[in-house]
């Protein structure tokens, strides 16, 4: 049987920045897919600045230049407090990133990653085979289990999104219900009123979470709710999507006349990041939403996606290069917790709460958009171009 360096679970951005890194180290790898690509992701496929930096560096942008429409450019962030108050934000006026801010459609993004990763001989794909579990061997995992037979690797990553059967034999999915988003979403056309900005309306329904608009072409949306089963009921998510859709006045004016894309409707767990945890065990890594590591607030996870498949690569290298495969976790954890832990998390947990108060998010919303660079402030550190600590700035009264 043929030996890899790694073999790698999942072909979404995890798996397919792991992948491309360890290929670019010399490595050998084996990647795998449950799906056909192109492939529908669910998503609201907003790509922040800190993500296109990484797709850029991957060529993967190169790629999406080349297919006309893929790259929807955002400039602004709006967001409609729970009372309507509006708040115009303006992106990279205050960030250092110099990446631009995109609504990318899912089918196309995977797509070109996948394209990329294909480019590259020392990485076997083979999609449409599904991982079922891995093959132990004691506390070490030999490989994986697959619908095409059993493949041994030196180390496993499993990048197989949320519903994970990796972390899921490992006993490490994340069940931690305050760790839990979930969101739907679909697609309409003849959206009026779009703009070069996101749109996020806290609807006092939804709160700590919010109901989305985001522009994706000609009089198009990807439009959706997101919403936090910790403080609000995720049984009655179709519900707070219609009532968003048809109820709440800033979406309502514009989807009026707007028709939903049929068999776009759909909805999906966002597995959060916590300091709790540990994303891996034994020679085997867990990376993107199958080790949760979505942003809190925002729901963001394409960038912890790319960055912790990433990560991952470079904890395997570390481990492989010292013939010590145990060593790769340990790598990992550093790598992850160092950037992650105390800067994206502990705020996001502590603003959820804040969020969670209508009064609170009424009052915040309205003193941000009294000045232009508290709004710009508030647009950049969601469009993770600026440090998430400087929205502690828009509690002081006189910043
Ligand atoms: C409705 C919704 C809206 C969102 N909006 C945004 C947004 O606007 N911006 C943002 O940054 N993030 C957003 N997210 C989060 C983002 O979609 C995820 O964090 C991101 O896709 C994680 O990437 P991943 O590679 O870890 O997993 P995925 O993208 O889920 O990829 C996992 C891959 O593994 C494959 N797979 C699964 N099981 C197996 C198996 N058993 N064997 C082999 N292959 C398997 C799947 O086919 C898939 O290709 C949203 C999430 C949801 C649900």
């Amino acid at each position: 049987m043929k030996w890899y360096d790694a073999v790698i679970s999942g072909a979404g951005p995890a798996g397919c920045s792991a992948a491309l890194s360890l290929s670019r180290k010399g490595y050998r790898v084996l990647l795998f897919d449950k799906a056909r690509f192109p492939r529908e992701k669910i998503c609201g496929d907003g790509v922040t600045a800190a993500s296109t930096e990484l797709l850029e560096e991957m060529g993967v942008l190169e790629l999406l230049r080349q297919r006309p429409g893929s790259l929807n450019a955002f400039t602004g962030a709006t967001f409609v407090s729970p009372g309507g108050a509006v708040v115009q934000g303006r992106i990279l006026q205050n960030g250092a990133l110099q990446g631009g801010s995109y609504v990318i459609a899912r089918t196309d993004l995977d797509e070109c990653l996948v394209t990329r990763v294909k480019e590259h001989a020392s990485i076997t794909f083979l999609d449409n085979t599904e991982v079922t579990g891995l093959v132990m061997e004691g506390d070490r995992a030999r490989g994986v289990r697959t619908s095409a037979g059993e493949f041994s690797g030196g180390v496993v990553i499993a990048a197989d999104g949320a519903y994970s059967p990796i972390a899921k034999q490992l006993d490490l999915w994340n069940r931690d219900k305050r760790q839990q988003g979930f969101a739907m979403r679909a697609w309409f056309s003849g959206v009026e009123g779009l703009g070069d900005s996101i749109e996020l309306c806290y609807d006092k329904a939804m709160l700590p979470g919010y109901g989305w608009i985001f522009p994706a072409g000609e009089r198009r949306a990807n439009v959706g709710v997101f919403l936090l089963p910790r403080f609000t009921d995720q049984r009655s998510t179709k519900r707070l999507f219609e009532s968003f859709v048809k109820e709440n006045a800033f979406a309502a004016s514009r989807l009026k006349r707007a028709v939903m894309e049929p068999g776009t409707l759909k909805s999906w767990p966002l597995p959060f990041g916590s300091f709790a945890g540990r994303r891996g065990r034994g020679n085997v890594l867990l990376a993107g939403d199958a080790g949760s590591f979505i942003d809190p607030i925002t729901g963001e996870g394409i960038y912890y996606a790319l960055k912790t498949g990433r990560y991952a690569a470079e904890a395997v290298a570390h481990a492989l290069e010292r013939n010590d495969e145990s060593a790769a976790l340990s790598r990992y954890e550093q790598l992850w917790r160092g950037e992650f832990s105390t800067r994206i998390y502990f705020p996001g947990y502590a603003f959820q709460h804040f969020m969670n108060n209508e009064w609170f998010v009424e009052t915040f919303m309205r003193y941000t958009a009294r000045k232009q660079h508290r709004a710009d402030l508030l647009a950049d550190v969601v469009a993770h171009n600026r440090k998430r600590r400087d929205l502690f700035k828009l509690l002081n009264p006189f910043y």
